[in-house]
């Protein structure tokens, strides 16, 4: 193979159009879409942008956007191409997550919980959305599908921290980008092969690794266990996107497992965290966020010490639900008859402090000053001090 892949021109294209694909290699256990279709091409001789023009042109808009999260009549292609049953070849696109991780929903949406974007553009990734461990790759050289996911920091097998870039020239990784010199999986920018690469170890006394082994196995059962009862993994998930998001952007953080994974780890939660979505934090804050959150939700007792030493009340525990999980909503039901409507005065005192310290005169801001939730809609009266505003 050292002559290189092929590069076929439109004739062969037409040729190979309606054709079965003859190589198809069998996925390996969690294998992501992308991850195989790049063994494949190379099996067949050929550079995946080219195999994918050859057997799949009319899916070309599938190839440049993020083809781990292809559309049902490509599923349907490939499972014609190929041979493979439909759900065989679903089961590599990250839409296999929905109804575990996720709500199922038709289209790819940034704000979906958990899922790390690529930005697929002009042929490569923009964002560090994908990630690996090069151990892994050494021992078999394939892409695994939870190597998308937010909380995919660190390898539980080989207890070090992911990869998301290139180690030579800091590049993001685009598999399906491919040189035809190369057989293994590499860098487009430079030729890195990221088998080759090193990664640091997290240190022993860190509880993450066991975090991410837990979400792992919620995700692959399709439920966990609380109090002795059974429920489906998608209620869990809720609510960890719901304290990743207090803890993160609410900074909600009196938490003494906080404090120390950000000692070990060597890194602190940023504190401009507004608006700023989870997924685009860096690798090892996000490591320390969700060791954190695992821990809160890892017994009745935590979340309820969370809930007591933060001084919780029940706006900040249910919003952004439309509907909370059953077992969540236990906790959440104890705070109902604490929630108050505060007095205008009290409103204006908060206005007046912020305005102190420069903080913007914001619905969101000012219900975090507050620390309840208020009601735009029906509190006209603070509308209006809101948007008086005093130099
Ligand atoms: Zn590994
Ligand atoms: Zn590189």
């Amino acid at each position: 193979m050292s002559s290189g892949l092929y590069c076929f021109n439109s004739l062969g294209a037409n040729r190979l159009r309606d054709r079965k694909i003859p190589i198809h290699p069998q996925p390996f256990e969690n294998e992501l879409l992308s991850s195989w279709f790049c063994r494949m091409s190379v099996k067949n001789l050929s550079t995946p942008s080219t195999f994918f023009g050859l057997h799949l042109r009319d899916f070309k808009a599938v190839f440049s956007a993020d083809l781990d999260w292809p559309n049902g009549e490509f599923v349907s292609a490939m499972s014609e191409k190929v041979g493979f049953s439909k759900s065989k070849i679903l089961f590599m696109t990250l839409k296999s997550y929905e109804g575990y991780l996720f709500e199922s929903q038709n289209r790819f949406s940034s704000s979906k919980p958990f899922i790390n974007p690529v930005n697929f553009r002009g042929g490569s990734n923009r964002n560090y959305g994908l990630r690996y461990c090069p151990y892994c790759l050494r021992e078999k050289e394939y892409f695994r599908k939870e190597w998308r996911l937010t909380f995919s920091t660190v390898c539980p097998k080989h207890k070090v921290f992911l990869l998301d870039r290139c180690p030579e020239c800091g590049k993001p990784i685009t598999l399906q980008k491919w040189r035809s010199d190369k057989v293994n999986f590499h860098c487009w920018n430079c030729g890195f092969e990221f088998r080759n690469a090193e990664s640091d170890k997290v240190p022993k006394e860190s509880k993450g690794v066991e975090a991410v082994s837990k979400l792992y196995e919620i995700l692959d059962k399709g439920y966990f266990e609380f109090e002795g009862r059974v429920y489906y993994s998608i209620s869990y998930f809720k609510v960890l996107a719901h304290f990743v998001k207090m803890v993160y952007n609410l900074s909600v953080r009196s938490w003494n497992l906080l404090k120390k994974e950000e000692n070990i780890i060597g890194v602190n939660l940023s504190n401009q965290a507004k608006g700023v979505v989870y997924y685009k934090v860096p690798l090892k804050e996000q490591y320390v966020l969700f060791s954190v959150v695992v821990d809160i939700l890892s017994s009745r007792e935590n979340i309820e010490r969370f809930i007591a030493v933060n001084n919780l009340k029940k706006a900040y525990l249910t919003r952004d639900f439309v509907d909370y999980p059953f077992w969540y909503k236990e906790f959440v039901d104890k705070y109902t008859g604490e929630s108050y409507s505060p007095i205008l005065l009290e409103v204006e005192n908060a206005l007046k402090y912020m305005d102190r310290k420069g903080i913007k005169r914001t619905w969101d801001n000012l219900r975090e000053i507050l620390g309840v939730w208020v009601e735009a809609k029906k509190r006209k009266d603070i509308k209006r001090v809101l948007n008086s505003v005093k130099n």
